[in-house]
């Protein structure tokens, strides 16, 4: 024995009838002083610990029905998996080594689109609760959709968890509103309240993916069913600077003052917060989830752990999702958190063993807010424990010197393959390495089922720029045409004097400074993507505004003009979302074309044709000056436009129009 009897429960029998006896074990019970004894015992009466000692004290006051010989293997408190996104188990290795914002909009949210449905969620949770209680976990706390078959799995499963339904301001695969979201959520709360093993709660996504009003309308749920709220925080730099250059203020303060943290807070990663804000979180009685793979693989940078810690907040520890980790294994995550905090700060006492395993357990337990129910060996406590086998090859021999050693061993030398035996509740899931509530083969064969349908429809996506287009909700499946001539002009000034002419009314006159980036790929069927920012000008030379459209123009091109980037034929328009960078990384083009000009616009009517003048000047490259007429009116596929339009220019500009046509200098670009 190396501690004190304090977690004893003087029996009010002499003698008391348990369920259980678990005796011959190592028992760590992770309680605030880190109790254990060498040789004890756990005795167990329905879904709790009744009392925890040395195997002669509890053997004392106990009898059991059963008794079970741990066989000197470690009992210890199951690991709480304090953020993950179950499901997303059969999106494991889909798309890899890409950038948080690519991964996400290019890949997960699309298939997500497409496939998540109820039963795409129960499978993924049951796989990925298969694996959990195979490295030793025992509660989780999950984020997803369809939340309320989540739940039904993991309880089918027999795993205890925190299971939040996500609430987003965009579409997602459950709801085509925030509302409906909303009711989704307070739907299932409503009806797994109080259950067993289920904690519900809501999950507004992220500050940056919700509204304020989904952040203040998801806070007063929880408020409402005294339930947790669990969202992501702080994850990026990214996030922060741009909350800083929209709200003025860093993530924390903005998420209080839409009364967040009025609610019982999970929030995961917390990556780049500062030592205000972990004030702030540990006065609201916020918890905070670690993920350092997630962190590392996804390049988020590293959390301030040991500050969070000595400022008194509950963090524990989680896998993040397996699409994003891609394991759900935490004893490589608890060995990483320990890990990345010593190389970080330089200071290899930055995290010392044990804290990281109680951040697996009990601290990881009250960031989930049901550290009174679980994440300690405690008479009281559920009945939620593992066995692990600490003399295996990888972990040989075993000291007795120092009592921390044990924690040592947990940490930086076991596997998860070590756990033989998983006890949730009362029950057993796992006996000698034998899952008793889930078939395995069964699921792994499911789950192949949907990574074949994935490969096809990632397949056929990936086919064409096109479906890569529509597949990030570009909205532009409407296909337009346009016509156009455009050529190459000495000098402005006869433009802008023909345009003094009394017939052509000038109905509206803009300035843009335009970047273009063209995307072009080996295939010249799929077109040419372009990426644009318009700088408005106003008339005094200044930038008024800022916008940024992304076209795919057409593969065809008639003529031959010296810059072919130039030519245009069907487009798909739309706003661009993201930054150039994002598209660069998701299409990735062959290779680019940048080009720069100053463009003078004006909208015209001339002999009842209404159509646009564009007089640019070419920065870059420095080609000079290029006078273009084209349609207005996109969707018409007309001749005769055409040759009205080119009529129009000679008109316009006499007989240098006249002369550059006759060179073939022009193009038209039409689609009949
Ligand atoms: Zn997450």
């Amino acid at each position: 024995m190396t501690s004190s009897q304090d977690s004893f429960i003087p029996g009010l029998n002499s003698h008391r009838m348990v369920d259980l006896l678990l005796v011959n074990a190592h028992v760590l019970t992770m309680d605030e002083k880190f109790t254990s004894f060498t040789d004890g015992a756990v005795s167990i009466k329905d879904d709790k610990i009744i009392a925890v000692g040395s195997r002669s004290e509890v053997e004392e006051k106990y009898s059991a029905t059963a008794i079970f010989d741990c066989g000197g293997k470690v009992l210890m408190p199951g690991l709480v998996n304090a953020h993950t996104h179950v499901p997303m188990t059969l999106l494991r290795g889909l798309a890899d080594d890409l950038r948080l914002d690519v991964w996400l909009m290019g890949y997960m949210l699309p298939v997500e689109r497409e496939f998540v449905s109820p039963d795409f969620v129960r499978l993924g949770t049951l796989l990925g609760c298969a694996e959990m209680i195979r490295s030793g976990i025992t509660t989780f706390a999950d984020m997803y959709y369809y939340e309320e078959s989540v739940a039904i799995a993991t309880a089918d499963a027999g795993m205890r968890a925190m299971c939040s339904q996500t609430v987003l301001k965009l579409p997602t695969p459950d709801a085509s509103s925030f509302e409906e979201s909303l009711a989704a959520a307070r739907d299932f709360i409503t009806r797994c309240k109080g259950h067993p093993l289920i904690v519900p709660s809501v999950a507004p996504h992220a500050p940056y993916t919700c509204t304020a009003e989904i952040l203040k309308a998801t806070a007063a749920l929880a408020l409402e069913f005294d339930v947790p709220l669990h969202t992501h925080i702080a994850e990026t730099a990214l996030e922060v600077e741009n909350m800083r250059n929209d709200q003025g203020m860093p993530v924390v303060p903005y998420v209080k003052k839409q009364g967040l943290f009025e609610a019982k807070v999970l929030a995961a990663h917390c990556v780049h917060i500062d030592e205000g804000e972990m004030r702030t979180m540990l006065h609201a009685g916020a918890g905070i989830s670690h993920n350092p793979s997630s962190n590392l693989k996804l390049g988020s940078g590293f959390a301030p752990v040991r500050k969070m810690l000595d400022t008194g907040l509950n963090v524990g520890i989680g896998t993040d999702g397996p699409a994003s980790n891609n394991d759900l294994d935490m004893f490589e995550e608890v060995r990483l958190a320990a890990f990345v905090a010593k190389g970080h700060s330089g200071d290899p006492t930055a995290l010392p063993a044990r804290i990281a395993l109680a951040m697996a357990t009990r601290l990881g337990a009250r960031a989930m807010h049901i550290g009174d129910v679980t994440g300690s060996l405690e008479p009281g406590k559920r009945a939620d424990l593992i066995l692990v086998d600490v003399n295996p090859i990888h972990n040989s021999p075993r000291f007795q010197r120092d009592p921390n050693g044990t924690y040592a061993q947990l940490v930086y030398a076991s596997k998860a393959t070590d756990v033989t035996d998983v006890m949730v509740n009362g029950k057993w899931l796992m006996r000698n390495r034998v899952l008793l509530t889930l078939q395995e083969e069964d699921l792994i064969l499911h789950s192949q089922e949907y990574a074949r349908k994935i490969d096809v429809f990632l397949i056929n996506r990936e086919h064409s720029v096109l479906s890569k287009l529509i597949a990030i909700g570009g909205a532009m499946e409407e296909e337009s045409f346009e016509v156009q001539i455009k050529i190459p002009i000495p000098d402005v000034a006869p433009v802008l004097k023909a345009l003094e002419n009394p017939d052509i009314e000038i109905m509206r006159t803009r300035h843009y400074h335009q970047y273009d980036t063209y995307f072009l790929f080996d295939d010249p069927d799929e077109g040419r993507l372009r990426y644009r920012e318009d700088d408005f000008i106003d008339e005094q030379g200044q930038v008024t505004n800022v916008r940024s459209r992304l076209t795919l123009i057409g593969a065809d091109s008639e003529g031959h003009f010296p810059q072919e980037v130039l030519l245009s034929r069907s487009r798909y328009l739309a706003p661009a979302t993201h930054s150039l960078r994002f598209y660069r990384e998701y299409f990735k083009p062959e290779r680019e074309v940048e080009i720069e000009k100053d463009r003078l616009r004006y909208l015209v009517d001339y002999e009842d044709l209404e159509f646009f003048i564009n007089v640019d000047r070419l920065i870059k490259p420095e080609l000079g000056y290029f006078l273009e007429v084209k349609s207005r009116t996109w969707s018409r596929k007309d001749a005769e436009i055409k040759s009205k339009l080119a009529a129009s220019l000679v008109n316009i500009l006499g007989a240098s129009a006249d002369e550059a046509l006759k060179k073939d200098y022009f193009d038209v670009v039409s689609h009949t």
